[in-house]
């Protein structure tokens, strides 16, 4: 059994962020195409950051503005710091502030680990935990230097860090990844302890999986799928949409309280579903 016509469809309240600018970094593909979209429907104006694939990223740009809010595609290599501080310094000339940053852009290089180059280790670490960081830096100015809106939010700003259910399950043949996202994990919640004290909000969404490019291996035949449901209770393969609905929500001021957490959107993956009949 395996069914995204069971994603909640059309669940996201209108005006829920209305007002706020948010910028998706990673976002002309995937979870983070499908979360700028899901922040657009909400009410926000949406930067689309990309690297390559301009085109993709402006078909995005069309949808968001669909909704009556402002988009536009932004391009940037998030692991380069002039590049990230150009970007971010552009949204806040064009859009006037940041809100909401999406640590979204990341990428898999795999090796078993003795035939893993040191390349494959430093551009996965480059771009999934450096690339949160420079992007996180620069939100974290703009909100200090801001400070809060009350009429537009009541914290001052929101990081939300897309992780990994492999910041918590070790992965064999993805040393680099489940790495980076185990960085991702401390530097979320380090940031979210330093921070909070200006009313900034950092949180983390660790998906399981979803039905992306990155993983298309794990779902494009029917033998992988079969293994993939193995490892999830709720038994379907994740939608894009579904990371998007829990994005706009720890976003908004419905979740203002929740402070360095991350939330699993994985159909219960790290539930140990191994031990569901005995152990
Ligand atoms: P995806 O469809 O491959 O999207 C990844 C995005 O990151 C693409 O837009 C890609 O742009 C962008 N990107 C890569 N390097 C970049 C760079 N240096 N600067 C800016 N953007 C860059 O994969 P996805 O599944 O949506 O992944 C999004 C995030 O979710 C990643 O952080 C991933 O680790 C996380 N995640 C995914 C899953 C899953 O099952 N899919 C599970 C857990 C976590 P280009 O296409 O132009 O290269």
């Amino acid at each position: 059994m395996d069914s995204t016509a069971s994603v909640p469809q059309g669940v996201i309240p209108v005006q829920l962020l209305k007002g706020q600018k948010a910028l998706v970094t990673g976002a002309n593909s995937g979870i983070g195409k499908a979360t700028a979209i899901g922040l657009g429907r909400a009410g926000a104006d949406v930067v689309v950051n990309y690297v390559a694939g301009r085109d993709a990223a402006e078909e995005v740009v069309e949808e968001i503005t669909s909704f009556g809010v402002r988009a536009a595609a932004y391009e940037a290599d998030v692991s380069q710091e002039d590049q990230v501080t150009a970007m971010t310094d552009r949204m806040v000339q064009e859009f006037g502030t940041i809100d909401i940053l999406v640590a979204n852009a990341g990428l898999q290089r795999d090796a078993r680990f003795t035939e893993m180059t040191l390349e494959q280790w430093q551009k996965v670490l480059d771009v999934n935990l450096t690339g949160q960081f420079l992007c996180a830096r620069e939100a974290a100015k703009e909100f200090r230097r801001r400070g809060v809106v009350p009429e537009v939010s009541s914290s001052a700003g929101k990081i939300i860090c897309m992780s990994s259910v492999h910041q918590l399950i070790p992965w064999s043949g993805h040393v680099n990844y489940a790495s980076s996202k185990g960085g991702v994990q401390m530097m979320m919640a380090t940031l979210a302890q330093e921070l909070a004290p200006y009313k900034i909000r950092v949180n983390a969404v660790a998906p399981g999986a979803i039905r992306t490019p990155i993983n298309r291996s794990a779902w494009e035949t029917p033998e992988a799928r079969e293994d993939l449901l193995r490892l999830i209770p709720y038994k379907r393969i994740g939608d894009p949409q579904d990371i998007s609905h829990a994005v706009v929500a720890l976003a908004s001021d419905l979740m203002d309280y929740v402070v360095g957490t991350t939330l699993y959107v994985d159909g219960g993956m790290t539930l140990f579903p191994g031990f569901a009949t005995g152990g």
